[in-house]
């Protein structure tokens, strides 16, 4: 039987080499952010010479996530070691890296999880509640539907949350670290190398890194599903159509992914033998090999608006598809997770990468509170009173606090995330669980909410607030 070339497009499962030794613990986090008593960015530190300076009183801490200290003298003409901030927006979670392009060293990283589902639910909840309020037989309520106006280029609530999310980010990292570039994954397969792919006759042998990008073209254009049998999910493979040992060539309008199954059992059968008893698939699998993939299915309109607004910031912004991550990566060997990702975005990227022992920070967007002036129940009447203030005491809801109770029954010591009431009596969100009836005189203020949750460790879970 003829040997199918390797085009097997699964994930690589490589294992970081991670001991359990005192050392490399020691090491598994990000560095630490640091500024100087200007509040101008420093190169980040070792965590270890981070609390050394803390310990010493050179230092103060500045940001809670990410850990930021801020030094009590000013530094002139520091030595700056400048990063490159990488970005791989995803859809629920976008991946971030701060990358030392000079010594391949991963200075920071994390995942970045979108609430953009959230709001379109809340959004679908209040349509319903206020369609249902006018189709009552009160009075008449002209509709209002119709006058609105959108500028061009604005973005639903959910994905401009999206692209808001992951700028908030480059800023913040652009205030506490010397950034001097930008890279952002913008398409899924490099159009430029791929040019009328079904025309231009590509070939998917035509060097490795093309390789790659016709695999994420293919994909792409086959909706991420076995062309035999329907399968996703699974590890998919690229087939020829017209098996090669008959001639067939290595062209994208010969290729069709499988699922290995599906990939076996056709061997280097015709298709048509191969599909014998199902012609209705065989026809839709021969139209489908002819019609190129339009190219609206490859232009996602978020990471353009993202694009642009990262331009906006004024530095330098290189784009990479991802085709070029998938080969970046795979050829270091690197598992695929979001940051690993992000640390891979572009042709910048380093030939070796320092990644061992980065521990990603994971964000998750919570938003800052509701605009909805009370609630309502599943029919769109009131059912409560009107909302209170949003702070109270000195806090509001989402800050982490950290409440130390000297008598009662409550008598301990709670850090997590506040929900503030008017009393001024809270509840507190801990990692072990909801704390309620804590008076607000034994709460002090870790860190104000910012609209994010975060979480170190898996196990050290800090819940985004409810
Ligand atoms: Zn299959």
């Amino acid at each position: 039987m003829h040997a199918k070339p390797s085009t097997s497009v699964d994930e690589v499962s490589i294992t970081l080499a991670t001991g359990g030794s005192q050392e490399q613990k020691g090491m598994m986090m990000c560095k630490v952010f640091v500024l100087d008593t200007h509040k101008r960015p420093l190169n980040p530190v070792h965590p270890g010479h981070a609390r050394l300076l803390l310990t010493k009183g050179k230092a103060a801490v500045y940001r809670r996530y990410p850990f930021s200290i801020i030094l009590k003298r000013p530094v002139e003409e520091p030595d700056l070691h400048t990063l490159r901030v990488k970005v791989d927006p995803g859809s629920t979670t976008t991946g971030m890296a701060l990358v030392n392009d000079v010594s391949g060293e991963v200075v920071w990283a994390a995942e970045l999880t979108h609430r953009g589902e959230q709001i379109k639910q809340r959004l679908d909840r209040r349509r319903a509640a206020r369609r249902s309020r006018r189709q009552r037989k009160t009075r008449y309520r002209q509709p209002r539907f119709q006058n609105r106006r959108k500028r061009p280029g604005t973005l639903p609530p959910s994905l401009e949350s999206r692209v808001c999310n992951v700028v908030t980010w480059v800023r913040r990292l652009i205030r506490l670290s010397p950034v001097a570039a930008i890279s952002q994954e913008l398409v899924r397969f490099d159009t430029q190398a791929l040019e009328n792919p079904e025309i231009e006759g590509v070939e998917y042998q035509q060097g490795e890194r093309a390789g790659y990008e016709v695999r994420e073209y293919l994909l792409l254009k086959w909706n991420h599903r076995c062309a035999y049998c329907d399968a996703s999910d699974v590890p998919l493979e690229l087939d020829h159509v017209h098996p090669s040992s008959k001639g067939g060539s290595n062209r994208v309008s010969n290729l069709a992914v499988a699922c290995a199954a599906c990939n076996q059992r056709k061997g280097s059968q015709e298709v048509g033998e191969f599909l014998k008893d199902d012609p209705a698939r065989l026809a839709r699998i021969l139209a489908h090999l002819k019609a190129p993939l339009r190219d609206a299915a490859a232009v996602n309109t978020t990471r353009w608006a993202l694009n642009a607004r990262l331009k906006a910031l004024g530095l330098p912004v290189e784009c990479g598809s991802g085709g070029l991550t998938k080969y970046n990566r795979v050829r270091r060997g690197l598992p695929k997770t979001h940051w690993l990702d992000a640390a891979c975005v572009g042709s910048s990227t380093p030939d070796r990468l320092q990644v061992i022992g980065v521990m990603p920070l994971q964000i998750m967007a919570t938003g800052h509170g509701s605009r909805q002036m009370c609630n309502v129940d599943r029919f769109g009447f009131p059912c409560s009173g009107p909302k209170g203030a949003k702070r109270v005491q000195g806090f509001q809801t989402g800050d982490l606090v950290r409440a130390v109770v000297t008598r009662g029954a409550k008598a301990g010591t709670y850090v997590g995330k506040v929900a503030v009431r008017a009393r001024g009596i809270f509840n507190i969100t801990t990692a072990h669980g909801r704390v309620t009836d804590i008076h607000h005189r034994f709460c002090m203020l870790i860190a104000p909410s910012d609209g994010y949750a975060y979480q170190a460790r898996r196990e050290a879970a800090i819940p985004p607030s409810a």
